[in-house]
C-alpha cells in the first residue's frame, strides 16, 4: 500500500486502533530508543539555545502576541497576503477542504501535463493525502527531503514534524537503498547521503512542478518562508518551471519584522540553532531580471477545518501553532511509542488536539486525546504558550457529553460520581471494598486481578484499600486529642487546689 493509501487507512481507525498500534510500539526497543535518542538531543539543543537567547519567557510573550493578533484578524491578513501574492504575479486559490485542494492541484498539473512532481518537506500536502492522489493519476511524486525520501522508499508516513523518519537507524536506510537500487550500501552516513544527493539532484531538474509548504507567509509582501537544513526547498522552488505551494490558512505573519521573531523561536524550538542552514523568501514567480525562480507560482491555501476553531474561546489557540516539534520532544507518551502510534499525519501532544478538531471528528480522533499524561510538559516547551494539555482536557470532555466513549466506563463514572456524592455510600463501599479485594492481596499489594483492574496491574501494583479509611483514623485522632486534653485539664486543676 502506498504511504497516502497506508495513512488514509489508518485515519479512518485513529481511535480504535490506538491500543494495538500502542502495544505493537511498546514492543519495539529500537523504536522506543531512537525516538528517546533523538527527542533528548532535540530537546537538549532547545534549552541550551533557550538559554543563549536571553529571556525566553519575553519572546514567549512576544511571539504569542504576534500569533493570537494574527489570528484573530486572520481575515485581513489573508486578503492581504493574497492581494500581494497575486500583485507579485503569483495565483492564489482558497480551499475548503482536502479534495478542494487536491483538485486544484490536479488541475494544475493537468495544464502543464505534469507527469514528475518533486516535492519539498509538507506536512498539509501529508494531511490531503496528496501523494496518493498523484500515484492515482499516474504522476509521480518524489519526496526530496531526506528522511521523507526514506519514508517514500519504505512506504511509510512521516513520524515526527521535523525528523519524519526518527524511527529508522542507519542499517535500516543502508538496506532501503540497497532494495531501491540494486546497489550494496553499508550503513555510513556520508555514503547515503551521497547517494541520496546525487539521485536526487535529477529529479529537481527534471520535475514539472516543485511542490513545497509553506512555514510562514508574510501579508504585507505576499512572501513565502520555506525554512529547512538540507537545500532541497530551494532547489524546488527555484528548478522546476512551475512551483506550487501547499499551505495552511493560519500560516501567516502580518510582517516582515514578526517573521524574524517567529523564524527565531521556530529554530531555536525545533533543533536547537539560531536559523536554519536554509531560510527562502520566495515572493512571486522569476522576474525577468532574475537569474533563476519558476516561471509560475500558484499558493493553494488550505481551510480543512481551521477556521471552524475561530472564535472558540478554548481552541481558536491551536492555530498558534507554528510546527516546531518541542511538545513532542518533551511529551512521555510521544517519546515512548513515536508518531505512527497515533495513526494520522499530525502526532504527539499537537496532533492530539489539531486532528479531532480538522477532522471535526471526536468518534475516533477525539481518542487521542487520552494518549496524554496531562502533565503539561507540552505548554511549558511550545513556543507560542498553547495550553494543550487544557484542551486535552476540554476534548474529552466533549467526547463525554457527546456519550462517545464505552458503555463500561460511562457506567463506572456514574456509579464514581453516585458514590462520591453520598456520604453514606461513600463509607459503605469503602468498608465494602476492604473485604472484596481480599482475595486479589498478596503482602500488603494488588499484584493482578482481573480486568479493569488488570489494566493497572499490569505494569504496576495497586496498594491494598486499608481496614481504615482515612475518615475514620481521623475521627479516632480527634477522639484521643479530646480524651487527652480533659485528661490533661483535670490534672491543671488538682494541682492549682
Ligand atoms: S503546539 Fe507549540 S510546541 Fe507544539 S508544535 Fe505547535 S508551536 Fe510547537
Amino acid at each position: 500500500m502506498s504511504a497516502g493509501g497506508q495513512a488514509a487507512a489508518l485515519d479512518q481507525k485513529i481511535g480504535s486502533g490506538l491500543k494495538d498500534r500502542t502495544k505493537q510500539a511498546l514492543g519495539d526497543e529500537f523504536l522506543r530508543k531512537a525516538v528517546a535518542y533523538t527527542t533528548d538531543k532535540l530537546k537538549t539543543g532547545r534549552l541550551q539555545a533557550m538559554d543563549m537567547f536571553g529571556d525566553w519567557e519575553a519572546w514567549r510573550d512576544r511571539g504569542k502576541a504576534i500569533r493570537e493578533h494574527t489570528i484573530n484578524h486572520l481575515d485581513y491578513y489573508l486578503s492581504q497576503f493574497a492581494d500581494n501574492v497575486t500583485k507579485k504575479g503569483g495565483n492564489v486559490y482558497f480551499c475548503n477542504g482536502s479534495s478542494d485542494a487536491v483538485s486544484t492541484f490536479m488541475e494544475i498539473a493537468d495544464k502543464q501535463k505534469a507527469k514528475l512532481v518533486a516535492k519539498g518537506k509538507s506536512m498539509v500536502s501529508e494531511e490531503i493525502h496528496l501523494n496518493h492522489h498523484l500515484e492515482q493519476r499516474n504522476i509521480e511524486a518524489i519526496e526530496t527531503d531526506l528522511g521523507e525520501y526514506i519514508l517514500q522508499l519504505a512506504k511509510e508516513t512521516p513520524s515526527h514534524l521535523i525528523i519524519p523518519a526518527i524511527h529508522k537507524n542507519k542499517q535500516q536506510i543502508a538496506t532501503l537503498f540497497t532494495e531501491a537500487s540494486g546497489q550494496h550500501f553499508e550503513p555510513e552516513t556520508k555514503v547515503l547521503a551521497e547517494y541520496a544527493r546525487k539521485k536526487l539532484r535529477n529529479y529537481f531538474l527534471e520535475s514539472d512542478i516543485g511542490l513545497t509548504g509553506c512555514n510562514f507567509g508574510v501579508a504585507e509582501t505576499g512572501s513565502v518562508t520555506l525554512v529547512e537544513n538540507e537545500g532541497n526547498g530551494r532547489m524546488v522552488s527555484t528548478l522546476p518551471k512551475v512551483h506550487v505551494v501547499v499551505m495552511g490558512m493560519e500560516r501567516l505573519v502580518p510582517t516582515m519584522e514578526d517573521l524574524e521573531v517567529v523564524l527565531n523561536m521556530l529554530a531555536r524550538s525545533a533543533t536547537g540553532q539560531k536559523l536554519t542552514t536554509y531560510t527562502s523568501l520566495v515572493t512571486g514567480p522569476k522576474r525577468p531580471e532574475d537569474l533563476d525562480g519558476p516561471e509560475e507560482l500558484h499558493v493553494i491555501i488550505l481551510d480543512n477545518g481551521r477556521s471552524q476553531q475561530l472564535g472558540d474561546p478554548i481552541f481558536q489557540e491551536v492555530l498558534h501553532c507554528i510546527r516546531c516539534a518541542a511538545c513532542l520532544n518533551v511529551c512521555p507518551v510521544y517519546r515512548h511509542v513515536g508518531g505512527h502510534t497515533y495513526g494520522t499525519t499530525y502526532s504527539g501532544p499537537i496532533g492530539a488536539v489539531l486532528t479531532p478538531l480538522i477532522q471535526q471528528d471526536m468518534k475516533e480522533a477525539g481518542t487521542l486525546s487520552y494518549a496524554s499524561s496531562l502533565c503539561g510538559a507540552c505548554y511549558e516547551a511550545c513556543p507560542m504558550k498553547i495550553p494543550l494539555h487544557d484542551m486535552l482536557v476540554h476534548l474529552r470532555h466533549r467526547k463525554v457529553k457527546m456519550k462517545l466513549t464505552a458503555l463500561p466506563e460511562r457506567i463506572a463514572f456514574k456509579s464514581y460520581q453516585t458514590v462520591f456524592g453520598n456520604i453514606t455510600l461513600f463509607k459503605l463501599a469503602t468498608k465494602m471494598g476492604y473485604y472484596m479485594q481480599k482475595p486479589l492481596v498478596r503482602g500488603g499489594m494488588i499484584k493482578s486481578g482481573p480486568p479493569p483492574i488488570s489494566g493497572w496491574t499490569q505494569s504496576r501494583f495497586l496498594p491494598m484499600l486499608p481496614k481504615k479509611s482515612f475518615r475514620d483514623r481521623w475521627g479516632d485522632l480527634q477522639k484521643e486529642l479530646a480524651a487527652k486534653n480533659t485528661a490533661g485539664a483535670r490534672a491543671k486543676g488538682g494541682h492549682a487546689k
